[in-house]
């Protein structure tokens, strides 16, 4: 069986015998791949599944209401059996077959020799995926992944592509026609697809078909991983990663996560090792320009959001002063990701009606301002603040927060190691001396803490799991 060769079905006559449920979710994969469709079964019309009524008043489908017979089945070349009646798909199969007819046969795949994959259809674009047959269901959620995946933007590239082609195909011989493509679509050019842009797309393409050239350019793309699971990253983020040739990573993002990238791109680690400090920040920024100046696109991946405590706007520094492009790609900060997944609201009508992110690490000799964390009606989340617990809660009660407020500390949050530690400004620093929650870890203070026992709905997945 072969999955690689098109048919061309238009106006071909197809007999559809049983019109029933199967034949009713095979029936618009058949009437649009163009058929002259007979649809034969014994019920009356008004027994039909509703889309079957549809299509026979819509005049789409000529139905016939009795039972097929092989005498029926012989003047067709393509034949659809899903009658409920096995005997009766049997029987016209093994006799189309030996006439050297087209058959599906949906009660025996074995008397086929021609099925329906699952298609991914997005306008112009389609394809098709099978499991030979294994399973049907995942088939059909895997389809529907995809198909989210394709940017709406494909079909203006495919119309573009296809309305460049004769100018490409003037200004290159047919061999370098497909490196032009492929240059042109992974350029930053391909960008202004998804920002709904076509018209620079096509400025673009011109002038390098003028020049005959592409010009290749190094790009930054500061891309916000979010907290740790994998599903949290966006979109863009995946697609920009899908495209770096060189991706650059520290502790806080997971190798699930790096695995999304390119397998040839090159991956260089540049968080803290077990026996040395950090890559210094400045040699760093050196390494991500050198990238860039090498003509190479850059993904720097930040754990969180890259402009939270995440020194992004630093590492931006140079390839700025450069002038070369850059792209920011913001992440879901440790807060949110924690706040979700922990079940608590950072803010809500009855607690609290601010937040404030804090740095719980500070540069020696910055003191926080204590009288303002106080403050009534808003949340605390302490970023880096996990060796700094014993302060920073002492630090909050003599600034006058009551004692008895509630204080979640969240470990290793959105992935499936997550930890939570519930208790109030005066007893967590005990809780963790005794549970000792491993970093990263964020702290949240305030009364919407108190909410996690209703919402937490990550621990009774991962309790029921
Ligand atoms: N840019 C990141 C923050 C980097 S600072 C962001 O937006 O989230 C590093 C601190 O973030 C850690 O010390 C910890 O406080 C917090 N953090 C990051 N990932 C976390 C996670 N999965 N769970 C809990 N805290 C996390």
């Amino acid at each position: 069986m072969s999955a690689l060769i098109q048919v061309q079905t238009q106006n071909l006559p197809l007999l559809m015998v049983g019109a029933g449920r199967v034949a009713a979710r095979r029936l618009p994969y058949l009437l649009q791949a163009g058929f002259q469709i007979c649809l034969m079964d014994p019920r009356p019309l008004h027994d039909l599944p509703l889309e079957i009524q549809e299509r026979v008043a819509d005049g789409s489908v000529n139905f016939v209401q009795r039972a097929a017979n092989l005498a029926d089945a012989a003047v067709y070349s393509w034949l659809v059996l899903a009658s409920n009646d096995q005997r009766l798909n049997q029987e016209l199969a093994e006799a189309s077959l030996v006439r050297g007819a087209m058959v599906n046969n949906a009660s025996n795949a074995e008397l086929s020799n021609f099925s329906f994959p699952a298609v991914v259809d997005k306008g112009s674009f389609r394809f098709s995926l099978s499991a030979k047959g294994l399973s049907p269901g995942l088939l059909k959620a895997l389809k529907n992944r995809l198909t989210v995946l394709i940017p709406h933007s494909l079909e203006a590239v495919l119309r573009l592509v296809s309305e460049l082609r004769p100018e490409v195909k003037k200004h290159f011989p047919e061999h370098k026609r497909a490196l032009f493509w492929q240059l042109a679509m992974g350029s930053r050019v391909s960008e202004y697809f998804y920002l709904h842009r076509p018209d620079k797309v096509r400025e673009a393409l011109q002038t390098w078909l003028a020049d005959e050239q592409i010009p290749s350019e190094g790009e930054l793309y500061l891309i916000g991983a979010g907290p740790g699971d994998p599903e949290l990253l966006t979109l863009r983020a995946v697609r920009l990663l899908q495209q770096a040739d060189v991706v650059l990573y520290d502790r806080l993002i997971s190798d699930e996560i790096l695995r999304m990238s390119r397998p040839d791109a090159e991956r260089i680690y540049v968080g803290k090792r077990k026996d040395r400090h950090e890559v210094p920040q400045e040699d760093l920024n050196q390494l991500l320009l050198q990238l860039c100046l090498q003509g190479k696109r850059v993904a720097r991946l930040k754990g969180g959001d890259p402009y939270v405590f995440g020194r992004g706007a630093e590492e931006l520094q140079l390839v700025v002063q450069h002038g070369l492009p850059f792209q920011v790609v913001p992440g879901i900060t440790a807060a949110n990701g924690a706040a979700a997944y922990a079940g608590i609201p950072l803010t809500h009508r009855d607690h609290a009606w601010s937040v404030r992110f804090v740095t719980g690490h500070r540069k020696p000799g910055a003191s926080l301002n204590w009288a303002s964390l106080v403050e009534e009606g808003q949340t605390l989340v302490f970023y880096m603040g996990l060796q700094q617990l014993p302060e920073i809660t002492s630090g909050l009660i003599a600034a006058g927060l009551c004692p008895q407020t509630p204080v979640a500390l969240i470990s290793e949050a959105t992935t499936g190691r997550q930890q939570k530690l519930l208790g109030e400004l005066s007893t967590i620093v005990e809780l963790q001396q005794q549970s000792q929650l491993p970093s990263p870890s964020i702290i949240i203070v305030g009364s919407v803490v108190s909410l996690s026992h209703q919402f937490a709905w990550f621990d009774q997945l991962l309790a029921s799991l």
